[in-house]
């Protein structure tokens, strides 16, 4: 036997050795076993098996024979894509990351907490999360600010903002801008225009907080483009998307149309009330995505967590299926980072959220003090990051 021989017959030996005995080896790395697996993206909703290995998604089915090396039982559980969450300010601790983690989310965006000056702080701890994620950059330079990130228009800084994407082109992910009247005031449409400004010369999204802004969305909302996000969609007067006499603005179904997505963004104050996220709804106009604007102060009250804030829109009268696509598949399909993921399909990223969805009386609370009961709560279970049981 020569060299090449012999190291030919070595490798046929080495592949022989990793062929399983019929019954006795390791198939799979994982199988969660005899949850109700809903997947939107493949319209699947039923009791299955899933296994994972080497970090995929291996196979879905009824009863899936075969050894593993690791078991979660979920019978009475829901075992759904892990949570995709587009407008969270994970990235401002170190600590977020991890703790959205347990709550099944998988993936998230850091929505402009920083602008040009410090969007090193956010890719720094944006790199080090366990989860897949990325950051949009404020087009404020300063980021969030308590007076305003854009009341002084110079903040608003095309060419700074330009040079820090230039240099993060593979962790910023889009351009963010508030346009609020406390934190644009009236500079709203100039902000927006820079921000558009921005965010095309590297074919980027932009992202807006809209609500309560001095210009109306009848200005503002032309000049979104297909695949920008309009965050906070049911917030209250001044300018919300709905008029009195409860039909949709006309500008607004147009944007939808030409394909701007329309996302929640629970956050803690002038987002979310009841009466207009139940006439948005009953008007027919649905979201595209859940996101919690998640902050540690949102933790002990009013957000939570993603299971709990999906919750709120069971109590609205929103499907479960509808409900977990909203957190996983329409998510994934808003920043190209997510393409293969929000899906169990076999060959994915194994990313899963198993939850609990618990029945009873449970409180939830608006961003106006405004409490609602429902019947249903969604908790956090279990977390797999690339196939990987995540320890809690
Ligand atoms: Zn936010």
């Amino acid at each position: 036997m020569n060299r090449r021989q012999f190291i030919s017959a070595a490798a046929s030996a080495a592949v022989l050795a990793r062929i399983p005995r019929a019954g006795a080896a390791v198939k799979y790395d994982l199988i969660v076993k005899g949850g109700r697996v809903i997947d939107p993206s493949r319209k699947l909703h039923a009791i299955r098996d899933v296994a994972i290995a080497n970090g995929r998604i291996a196979a879905i089915a009824a009863n899936l024979h075969g050894a593993a090396a690791d078991t979660i039982d979920a019978s009475g559980k829901l075992v759904v894509p892990g949570l995709i969450d587009i407008h969270t300010h994970a990235a401002r601790s170190k600590e977020a990351a991890v703790l959205c983690l347990a709550d099944g989310v998988t993936g998230w965006i850091d929505a402009g907490s920083q602008g040009a000056d410090r969007i090193a702080e956010t890719i720094a701890v944006a790199k080090s999360a366990p989860q897949l994620c990325r950051v949009l950059i404020n087009i404020g330079r300063a980021g969030i600010l308590p007076e305003g990130d854009t009341m002084d228009l110079n903040r608003a800084d095309v060419g700074a903002a330009r040079e820090a994407i230039s240099r993060n082109r593979d962790m910023i992910a889009g351009v963010k801008a508030r346009l609020s009247r406390d934190v644009a005031g009236p500079n709203d449409f100039e902000v927006l225009k820079r921000a558009q400004e921005v965010a095309s010369s590297f074919n980027l999204p932009v992202m807006i907080h809209m609500g309560q802004t001095v210009s109306p969305l009848s200005k503002l909302f032309p000049i979104l483009k297909s695949g920008d996000i309009v965050t906070h969609m049911f917030a209250p007067p001044p300018n919300s998307i709905i008029d009195d006499d409860g039909h949709i603005l006309p500008e607004v179904l147009a944007a939808r149309r030409r394909g701007v997505r329309f996302d929640l963004g629970n956050g803690r104050t002038g987002h979310l009330r009841w009466d207009m996220a139940e006439r948005i709804l009953k008007a027919g106009f649905l979201p595209d995505t859940f996101s919690t604007d998640w902050t540690p102060e949102g933790r002990p009250e009013q957000v939570v967590n993603f299971p709990n804030v999906m919750s709120k829109f069971l109590m609205l009268g929103m499907t479960l299926d509808q409900v977990i696509a909203c957190a996983t598949i329409t998510a994934a399909h808003a920043f190209p980072v997510f393409q293969d993921r929000g899906t169990l399909k076999v060959g994915a990223p194994a990313d899963v959220a198993i939850l609990e969805l618990r029945d009873g009386t449970f409180d939830f609370v608006d961003n106006f003090a405004g409490k609602r009961s429902g019947r249903q709560r969604l908790f956090p279970s279990a977390t797999i990051l690339a196939g990987k049981r995540v320890a809690t």
